[in-house]
């Protein structure tokens, strides 16, 4: 078994364990895995231990990665998150490739998204990005911005409003952890209300995940505890 398979089977371990310990069922949460950075060889050893969803978050290195797998027979079964920060000089190159993106965070980003993806595709799914930690430094919106945003995005048709997603500042302790999330799952339960089609609230890294899953979180990120620690030297945009 390869390292990569043997940290996926653990991972998963270790959502169910924190599903089952505050009565949520294991199957509510998807294991998105953050392979920023690593080489597609790695995300081969994660595609033969059953892993199919993948996040990125440099637009060109996520592509690249994309249209290598476009080449091969099991790409339809691929899920490609954006999960980076996306400037709108590069918005097409996620509207085109991409099936998810994480960090929409305005308006304009909105429509540029909902142009320039391509029919045949159908819609592109979107989380809205909150800075719940409300820090200065910190992509997303205010949770006042909310409804506006979320108004426009259920409007645009090559768009799918599908949740929300956050990274919080990092806490001293799981209480504080829980705390935080807890703000973001009360946005989404208001979101729910009001569209049908927000389904997904993505949070949790890690070295957070147990405290997101107890929480609500439906989609859990994670990178180094799949794939190892990240050298980013040769990752650039
Ligand atoms: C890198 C990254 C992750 C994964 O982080 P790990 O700590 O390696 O699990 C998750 N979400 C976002 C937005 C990231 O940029």
């Amino acid at each position: 078994m390869s390292t990569i398979e043997k940290n996926l089977h653990r991972v998963g371990e270790q959502i169910s364990a924190a599903a089952l310990l505050c009565g949520r069922s294991p199957q509510e949460i998807t294991l998105l895995a953050v392979s920023k950075t690593k080489p597609v060889t790695a995300i081969e050893q994660a595609m033969a231990a059953g892993q199919w969803a993948f996040g990125e978050n440099y637009v060109q290195e996520g592509v690249e990665k994309i249209q290598y797998f476009c080449q091969q027979a099991l790409a339809h079964d691929l899920s490609w998150h954006f999960i980076g920060p996306l400037q709108s000089n590069k918005s097409r190159l996620v509207a085109e490739n991409f099936s998810w993106l994480h960090t929409l965070d305005r308006p304009q980003l909105a429509q540029r998204l909902n142009s320039q993806r391509p029919a045949g595709l159908g819609p592109l799914n979107v989380l809205i990005q909150i800075n719940i930690s409300g820090e200065a430094s910190k992509a997303g919106i205010l949770p006042d911005q909310l409804p506006a945003l979320a108004a426009l995005v259920a409007e645009l048709p090559h768009l799918n409003l599908r949740g929300l997603m956050a990274i919080p500042a990092p806490q001293h302790c799981y209480e504080a952890q829980l705390a935080v999330f807890a703000e973001m799952t009360g946005l989404f339960t208001q979101l729910r209300e009001q569209y049908p089609s927000a389904d997904t609230l993505s949070m949790g890294m890690s070295d957070d995940m147990p405290a997101a899953i107890a929480a609500g979180s439906t989609l859990v990120r994670i990178g180094t505890a799949i794939f190892g620690a990240r050298d980013y030297a040769a990752s650039t945009d």
